[in-house]
């Protein structure tokens, strides 16, 4: 595996906030980004408390070079992207996502509000390390500008792409749980509009996070699936800390897994326009193309990473694309993963098909996974895989080597994959039953254990 990158890791740059993501470090990286990407630069951030220190920073490294900065305030990362995919040339976001309240993070994207492409990423570095961004003359340094408008439209532009009348006739009582990250400033208005009768936790801007951890995972989610069902919602519903992946528990109280969420809006997305191209990784369930069989459909799978499947679905004008992590991607709307219209649009099937979460996800294709992982040195990484790949090449089972190796047996799949940040490989398969997918990725984890050592 080559990495040639040493400062971004698989979209932006994440770290410890103050320990390397400076002000210094922050402000030259943004010089070294304006350098590349002329022009209008928006930016936005999450309710991270570190997140006004690192703008600032960034502010003035892109004015610096040259840029006007467009500040779009406190917003969920698919925000921002829409906002560049319409407005602007380029655009900064910082936001650590997931992670705990002491990380925040830096994502670059280009003028379709796509994460910025490896080789771009490169050149940034270099400029950075060799501290030599443009630094413009004193008349030409950028100007700065607001615009608070945008999270407006941008809700408004997400119910446009929806029956609002159906869902509002059905009147679905919704918990939501925006675990107090940039969903607080979109989420609550969204449901609002939708005429839905709403019960709020954790949907009050805090940096701490101190009703739970931003990773919306089911230990995270407790309280929502006990209100959920003590309240007798139709539905509850969690983000992350920027508001770009969705999880869902269904009026039963359970957690409904990421590609469940992706097969059923799926479904609804091919069913609607009679068809059409969807974009996902390899590492997602056979759900995914068992449907598009079934309606029509054409699936594309690249490597594992939104940015990939985002930029796949804008070259091949595709319908809509995902991950098994329940991140959706509605291109025409935002070319990242988005929580706005991926909430819009579960209610709307829950409304038109007038079945409960629980019954919708009850007739999708069933299929079991599970994921293991186990340590390896990076510089061991390529060795392991090559000799994985020869092996099962004997064995006589087909292979797909898009993102480490896809193993395909007769009752499902495993794929084994070099972690791109961590000295691990990870082994993630999928059969029609728990104890089988258990059994394939125990194999896969096998195959790493007997050409690590
Ligand atoms: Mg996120």
């Amino acid at each position: 595996m080559t990495n040639d990158k040493q400062l971004f890791g698989t979209f932006g740059v994440r770290r410890i906030a103050n320990d390397i993501l400076t002000p210094e470090f922050t402000s030259m990286l943004a010089a070294s980004y304006g350098t590349v990407f002329q022009g209008k630069i928006a930016i936005g951030g999450d309710t991270r408390t570190t997140t006004p220190m690192i703008k600032h920073a960034i502010i003035s490294g892109l004015l610096s070079s040259g840029c006007d900065v467009i500040d779009l305030g406190i917003l969920p990362t698919p925000a921002v992207q829409y906002a560049v995919k319409n407005y602007y040339d380029g655009g900064i976001i910082i936001t650590a996502s997931h992670n705990p309240p002491e990380y925040n993070g830096i994502k670059f994207v280009d003028k379709d509000g796509i994460g910025i492409k490896d080789e771009d990423e490169i050149i940034i570095e270099k400029l950075y390390f060799e501290e030599n961004p443009k630094r413009a003359s004193w008349e030409a340094i950028g100007n700065l500008y607001n615009n608070d408008k945008i999270i407006e439209e941008y809700i408004d532009e997400a119910l446009e792409r929806v029956d609002i009348k159906a869902i509002k006739s059905r009147k679905l009582k919704v918990v939501l749980d925006c675990g107090s990250g940039a969903g607080c400033y979109t989420a609550p208005y969204i449901l609002q509009k939708l005429g839905c009768e709403l019960i709020t936790l954790n949907c009050q801007d805090d940096g701490f996070f101190p009703g739970r951890d931003p990773e919306p995972i089911e230990t995270n989610l407790q309280d929502l699936i006990a209100t959920v069902k003590q309240l007798n919602a139709d539905i509850g519903i969690a983000h992350d800390g920027d508001a770009d992946r969705t999880i869902c528990i269904d009026e039963k109280g359970n957690y409904v897994l990421g590609d469940k969420t992706f097969t059923l809006v799926e479904k609804q997305m091919l069913k609607e326009n009679k068809g059409g191209l969807i974009v996902t990784t390899v590492a997602t369930s056979t759900a995914i193309y068992d449907i598009a069989d079934e309606f029509n459909g054409e699936v594309i799978a690249t490597a594992v990473g939104d940015l990939l499947v985002a930029r796949e679905l804008k070259e091949k004008d595709g319908l809509f694309g995902g991950e098994e992590n329940g991140g959706l991607i509605f291109p025409d709307f935002v070319y990242g993963r988005d929580a706005a219209l991926t909430v819009a649009k579960i209610l709307e099937i829950i409304a038109k098909e007038k079945k409960s979460l629980s019954q919708l996800v009850d007739e999708l294709p069933a299929y079991f996974s599970e994921k293991m992982k186990c340590e390896c040195p990076d510089e061991k990484k390529q060795e392991v895989m090559d000799n994985i790949a020869k092996e099962v090449a004997t064995l006589g089972y087909e292979i797909d080597t898009t993102d480490g190796v896809k193993i395909f047996k007769d009752d499902g799949w495993v794929i084994i994959r070099p972690s791109g940040t961590e000295p691990i490989f990870r082994s993630m398969s999928e059969s029609d039953s728990q104890s089988k997918a258990t059994e394939l990725a125990k194999w896969g984890i096998s195959l790493i254990e007997k050409f690590k050592s």
